[in-house]
């Protein structure tokens, strides 16, 4: 893909950028006029997975978070495919076709993975993720009670998602902690959390774990159907209709694990400095999920890192002094339905429903997802 409509990239370096997501497509986007960029990911679509909870209740939104990479880099190439491995002394990737991708510089974007609804299964093409989400939604309609297990960020905003959808329903949230969220979110960001699902009735049950391995989820089957019956380890039955896990993050670390072991921390995560390098190996750089920076994983911050190894691989090009990140305070935006919930701001501060709206329950930011990536967001 690539066409020549603009001045051609100004410097002869080659980028290989592993993973078109929130991280990579900016590194991509923004190296594209600079030098020879090549991305790589396996799906055909970038997925705005910040959405994606929105489209469990209403399917008509999951053509809205899926946005195609064909036109995306004007002059760099996407290639649509999975790295398995990389060889930093020669300096190349492979691909799972065999094909091998050689670079100057290596930026590792590939994310990490968590059960769907909360992201796709690595390398759903756009086809079968609106069958996905169809089916997702079918399930919901028929299902009077739902058991969201995990009071992460991820559970409570798909219980908020289908409280506020479907009153009607009895939504049932298990967390195995006797808190939800992150206890590096303020206290006021987390009472207003559980104020938030109790004002849209959703039942949450802490301090208590669902056996899982009862539940045979897996990536064909992302949520368990019912009737059936739930115990938790304190003996709380819970009758359902219907399951969803919103447990379980995984670094996407396939593309590197064979060769950096000995830079990856025990979550797969790679290890490095404070310029994003991993550690001790000049040309490479890593961002976003995959990295191991000590602050929240979040999509606004990919974009940040982005920014730097942007700015860092420029600089090392041009043998400049590099730039440092600086990891952030924790920041989350969390709504609970359409109009409510919480966030907590940069600057530390906790605001409620109105700002949490505004800025992500409205639309969960899908028309300036589109408008990033210089493309026309479909209508309703
Ligand atoms: C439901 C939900 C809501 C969220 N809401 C917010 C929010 O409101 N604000 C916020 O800031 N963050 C939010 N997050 C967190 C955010 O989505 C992640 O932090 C973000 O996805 C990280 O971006 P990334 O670029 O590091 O990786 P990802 O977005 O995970 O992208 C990684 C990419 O790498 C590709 N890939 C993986 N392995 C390979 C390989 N071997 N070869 C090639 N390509 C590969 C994948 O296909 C994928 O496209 C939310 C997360 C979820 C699940």
């Amino acid at each position: 893909m690539g066409n020549s409509s603009s001045a051609p990239p100004k410097h002869s370096c080659e980028v290989v950028i592993v993973g078109g997501g929130y991280g990579g497509i900016q590194v991509a986007m923004q190296l594209d006029s600079y030098c020879k960029v090549t991305l790589i990911d396996p799906k055909d679509a970038f997925h705005h997975n910040m959405a994606g909870l929105r489209s469990v209740v209403e399917p008509s939104f999951a053509k809205k978070t899926l946005i195609p990479y064909e036109g995306i880099l004007k002059h760099g190439t996407f290639v649509q495919d999975r790295v398995v491995s990389c060889n930093i002394s020669r300096r190349t990737v492979t691909l799972s076709s065999g094909n091998e991708i050689s670079y100057d510089y290596l930026v590792f974007a590939c994310g990490s993975s968590v059960p769907f609804p909360g992201k796709l299964p690595l390398g759903t093409s756009m086809e079968d993720a609106l069958k996905l989400y169809k089916e997702c939604t079918d399930q919901v309609i028929k299902s009077d009670r739902i058991v969201v297990i995990g009071g992460g960020a991820v559970g409570l905003e798909l219980a908020g998602e289908l409280a506020n959808d479907y009153p009607k329903k009895k939504i049932t949230l298990v967390h195995n902690r006797e808190e939800i969220l992150d206890d590096r979110m303020a206290p006021k960001f987390i009472k207003k959390a559980r104020d938030g699902l109790k004002g849209l009735k959703v039942e949450t049950i802490l301090g208590e774990r669902v056996n899982m391995d009862d539940l045979n989820f897996d990536s064909d089957k992302p949520w368990i159907s019912g009737p059936l019956t739930l115990t938790t380890d304190k003996g709380t039955s819970i009758e359902t209709d219907l399951v969803f896990r919103c447990t379980g993050l995984k670094v996407n670390s396939i593309a590197y694990q064979s060769k950096l072991s000995d830079k990856m921390e025990k979550n797969g995560s790679l290890k490095v400095d404070q310029f994003l390098r991993v550690e001790e190996i000049e040309n490479l750089f890593a961002i976003g999920d995959c990295n191991n920076t000590p602050e929240l994983k979040l999509a606004y911050l990919a974009r940040l890192q982005a920014d730097v190894a942007v700015e860092n691989i420029k600089r090392l090009n041009e043998n400049k002094r590099l730039k440092e990140y600086k990891p952030s305070n924790p920041v989350m935006v969390l709504p609970l339905g359409r109009s409510g919930g919480v966030s907590q701001l940069p600057n530390g501060m906790v605001v409620g429903g109105f700002v949490t709206k505004s800025i992500k329950g409205k639309d969960v930011m899908t028309a300036d997802t589109w408008k990033a990536m210089k493309k026309k967001m479909p209508s309703d």
